[in-house]
């Protein structure tokens, strides 16, 4: 369903994106999440799974390089665009549209630098792949630290005795990586890249890190099984083993003494996608409960006609209205700022998570016991919603990394 855009500086070239983008989360991605959901995850990377089908389509159409600049081959939007249409294909299915999102984050991250020998060898060929043969992901957590890799400049994030599971050694013209990410890296087990954050200098924990564009066929690294999981069965996840892998240092998109400070601007970016991708599925959940609600009828009457099912929907209307205008808001501010203002990321992503369980959950209230089968999509939207209060790093800690930016922060200047 359409929405009321309150951006009235919307243009013609804004608003054919968002009806094309919508088209596709309608009629390519809704089917096929719904087939996704019900299979194994075996099944979902299967040679003939209609996961592929999504990837090879939503690349010929370029929605792989949505992240990435122009001059590299990427799809030339501005930020108000990138984000109106993950919106919409969040709306389609978040796994799906989160897996879009990782395949280009050594790209992505590469281009941040903008390295000559890394636009040549990553950006490009990932921009004019359209086949969906070249995936990446994002390598950061790991099995025993997940908030542990996510809070840069708060104090945790350099303290030495914190020792990380996955590790580069400067060797000769190389690096040689050892250790493991945890089985939540999204497209994990189906990546040929992967935009590695691991640990450089210990010394300075979790801070030393550095950041690789790596491709994932060189000798040493090995994958997991693909997690099985309660939400976004769609999205393919797993371990990724990195047992002395030589990488040439070129692939180093940052080393330590700018790690942190790439960590953060790289966050403020995917924080704040996380909560357009939260107001997609609001809205996706607001518009499933609206056309049931007024079809359902009991006591005589149809639902719509309680007020207290009125006020449900207001309440969920209201949630997905303010997290798409905080999430724009900040996906637009920090993508297009030297200093990021990672906070108001934080709320897009805290804020417009928890309000996409929250109307997902009151969804499912109004649609009663019909709401808990499988029938209907608000079950899966449920599971879905769910998986994002953890997803791209947990509420409560994104909370209190927020906390402290305000707090050393606030207010900040204009500018
Ligand atoms: C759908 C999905 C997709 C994901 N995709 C990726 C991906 O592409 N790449 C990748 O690397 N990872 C990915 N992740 C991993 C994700 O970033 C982590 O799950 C998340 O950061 C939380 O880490 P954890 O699961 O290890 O939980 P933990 O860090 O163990 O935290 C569990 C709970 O403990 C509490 N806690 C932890 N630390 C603190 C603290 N310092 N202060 C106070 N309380 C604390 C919080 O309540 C927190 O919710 C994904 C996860 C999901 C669910």
């Amino acid at each position: 369903m359409n929405y009321l855009d309150l951006d009235l500086t919307l243009t013609e070239e804004d608003i054919e994106l968002k009806k094309a983008a919508h088209r596709f989360a309608k009629e390519v991605m809704r089917p096929i999440a719904k087939k996704l959901d019900e299979m194994t995850p075996e099944e979902v990377i299967a040679k003939d799974s209609p996961f592929w089908d999504f990837m090879r389509k939503a690349y010929a159409l370029g929605y792989h390089t949505i992240l990435i600049p122009e001059p590299y081959g990427g799809m030339d939007l501005t930020s108000k665009q990138q984000a109106i249409i993950y919106e919409e294909l969040a709306w389609g299915s978040v796994g799906l549209t989160v897996a879009l999102g990782v395949a280009a984050f050594p790209s992505f991250g590469a281009s941040l630098v903008a390295e000559e020998v890394l636009i040549e060898k990553i950006i490009e060929p990932f921009c004019a792949c359209k086949d969906a043969s070249i995936i990446g992901c994002w390598g950061i957590t790991e099995p025993d630290h997940g908030s542990d890799t996510l809070l840069p400049f708060h104090p945790i994030f350099s303290d030495p005795n914190i020792k990380a599971q996955c590790r580069a050694k400067a060797d000769g013209d190389d690096y040689v990586i050892s250790g493991q990410k945890s089985a939540w890296v999204s497209c994990g087990t189906i990546a040929t890249h992967c935009a590695l954050f691991c640990q450089m200098d210990q010394s300075m924990g979790m801070a030393g890190g550095g950041i690789f564009a790596i491709p994932l066929d060189l000798p040493g690294v090995s994958k997991g099984a693909p997690l099985n999981k309660l939400g976004q069965r769609d999205l393919n996840q797993g371990e990724i083993f990195f047992d002395n892998v030589r990488v040439p240092k070129e692939n180093l998109i940052v080393g330590p003494e700018a790690y942190e400070a790439m960590l953060d601007i790289t966050l403020s970016t995917t924080t704040a996608m996380m909560g357009i991708f939260a107001a997609g599925i609001a809205r996706a959940a607001l518009d499933e409960t609206l056309e049931y609600a007024k079809n359902r009828v009991q006591g005589g009457k149809k639902l719509i006609d309680y007020p207290n099912v009125q006020q449900k929907i207001f309440h969920m209307f209201s949630k997905v209205e303010t997290t798409r205008l905080i999430a724009r808001a900040a996906y637009i501010y920090n993508q297009n700022t030297t200093t990021p203002a990672e906070e108001y990321s934080n709320v897009a992503k805290v804020y417009g998570c928890q309000s996409a369980f929250d109307v997902c959950n009151d969804a499912i209230q109004i649609f009663g016991g019909n709401g808990l089968t499988k029938e209907y999509l608000i079950e899966k939207l449920f599971r879905d919603s769910r998986a994002m209060l953890i997803e791209d790093g947990s509420n409560d800690t994104l909370a209190i990394g927020g906390g402290h930016k305000v707090i050393e922060t606030y207010p900040r200047m204009d500018g």
